[in-house]
């Protein structure tokens, strides 16, 4: 029996990974002109830095986390996010006696929620991190990173929501006036936000149900709890915002489902996606750090879905790089031809083509019907009479029209063709 990749976990092919890189390599020259640092951290970690740092009784926590008791009795969990991951890294390593820690991040998360469009059990993110900030204009800068990052990708159709849910003392507050008001309409909300309640309420918020959300049109607003740092903090997020030319929408629900949120939360969404429309979720978490054992101390960041951003891509008709255009597949007849053939890739790939040889000896169609279903436009054959003549066979695959040209000269000739 055929074993086949796990459900919800799928394979980046080669005709897709030149989108992935093309992305990567954005975010990280967009990064480094913000002055941010890579992290890498693993993708195993302790399951209890998460169950401390996104709660005990969240979805991703409770139904989601992928978790195991290795041989020694420790209980691991696969990362499913990575922001508690570079916090504890950020502590264990000092990286806080240098002041403020910018960093970002590229890689792998696991959740086990249901595949579908746009989220699977393996997915990718690209994701910043602020540690050791209060400011409100680092949370104005992070945003900025997010919508330039957007816009580098030639992106349109997404929006900027953004919102603040206040400090912990705000939040504790807003619970209870929003329990309250729901308290004789709790039956009439359906069967997760009833659970959500008594465990998590604030995520009621979020729900996309279109009877939990009629309920909570005219719920209380978070706002109104605000002390007055935390009104002060969200006025200078919104005019850093405007000051920067940033368009958004203040979504007074927008909760975000981690329990770490404070102050400032925002989403991007994009109108290309469907159901899971958001490509970018991020804010500030400003008690994470010395929940995980570090001094108070502000922090705030972002991650994008990298699936997410490709959906939007494609759902805008964008595409990214191509392969290499001054790309040639080589084939040759004969050993000696087999043998020289090596030496002339290996020269014009210092002239910066891109060389495919096929060293297999078959018959002249059926290399030409592999070099074609690799998609290659140019495809230079060497048999042993060419060879006695000093030149080579260049065949243009779109055409069929073939040419000699001279071994001596090959670059200088290719260059000529290929790069017009
Ligand atoms: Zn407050
Ligand atoms: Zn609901």
């Amino acid at each position: 029996m055929k074993i086949k990749a796990l459900k919800g976990v799928n394979d980046i092919l080669p005709s897709e990974v030149n989108n992935w890189t093309y992305l990567e390599n954005l975010s990280r020259r967009l990064f480094s002109q913000y002055a941010f640092r890579e992290i890498r951290v693993p993708i195993i970690e302790e399951s209890a830095l998460f169950t401390r740092s996104i709660g005990e009784q969240t979805d991703i926590v409770e139904k989601e986390m992928y978790t195991f008791v290795d041989k020694g009795k420790r209980k691991i969990a696969l990362r499913p996010e990575a922001t508690a991951s570079v916090v504890r890294a950020y502590l264990e390593h000092g990286l806080d006696s240098e002041g403020i820690a910018k960093l970002f991040y590229i890689g792998p998360m696991f959740r086990g929620e249901k595949p579908q469009s746009g989220r699977n059990r393996q997915f990718y993110q690209i994701g910043a991190e602020v540690l050791g900030s209060d400011s409100p204009y680092q949370d104005a800068e992070v945003i900025d990173i997010a919508i330039e990052f957007l816009k580098d990708l030639n992106l349109k159709n997404y929006k900027l929501h953004i919102n603040s849910v206040g400090c912990p003392n705000d939040k504790h507050k807003f619970s209870q006036t929003l329990k309250n008001y729901l308290l004789d309409k709790k039956e009439k909300l359906c069967a997760s936000c009833q659970n959500r309640y008594e465990r998590n309420l604030l995520r009621i918020l979020d729900c996309k149900n279109p009877g939990c959300k009629s309920i909570l049109q005219k719920a209380p607003d978070i706002s109104s709890h605000f002390c007055s740092d935390c009104t002060e903090h969200f006025t200078q997020v919104r005019t850093s915002l405007d000051a920067l030319d940033i368009p958004y929408t203040v979504l007074p629900h927008l909760v975000r489902g981690l329990d770490y949120y404070t102050k400032t939360v925002f989403e991007i969404n994009h109108k290309g996606l469907g159901a899971q429309d958001a490509i970018c979720a991020g804010g500030r978490y400003d008690t994470l750090i010395s929940d995980l054992g570090g001094a108070t101390q502000g922090a705030c960041g972002f991650s994008f879905g990298i699936e997410r951003l490709l959906l939007a891509a494609a759902a805008e008709k964008i595409a990214f790089e191509k392969e290499p255009a001054q790309a040639v597949y080589m084939f040759s007849f004969g050993q000696k031809a087999q043998i020289k053939i090596l030496a002339l890739a290996q020269s014009l790939r210092k002239d910066g083509f891109c060389v495919f040889i096929n060293h297999e000896q078959k018959p002249l169609k059926k290399l030409l019907r592999q070099a074609d279903k690799a998609a290659y436009k140019f495809v230079l054959i060497l048999g042993e009479d060419e060879l006695s003549q000093g030149v080579i066979t260049l065949k243009n695959m779109q055409d069929g029209t073939q040419q000699p040209l001279k071994l001596d000269t090959i670059a200088d000739e290719l260059n000529k063709i290929l790069r017009k």
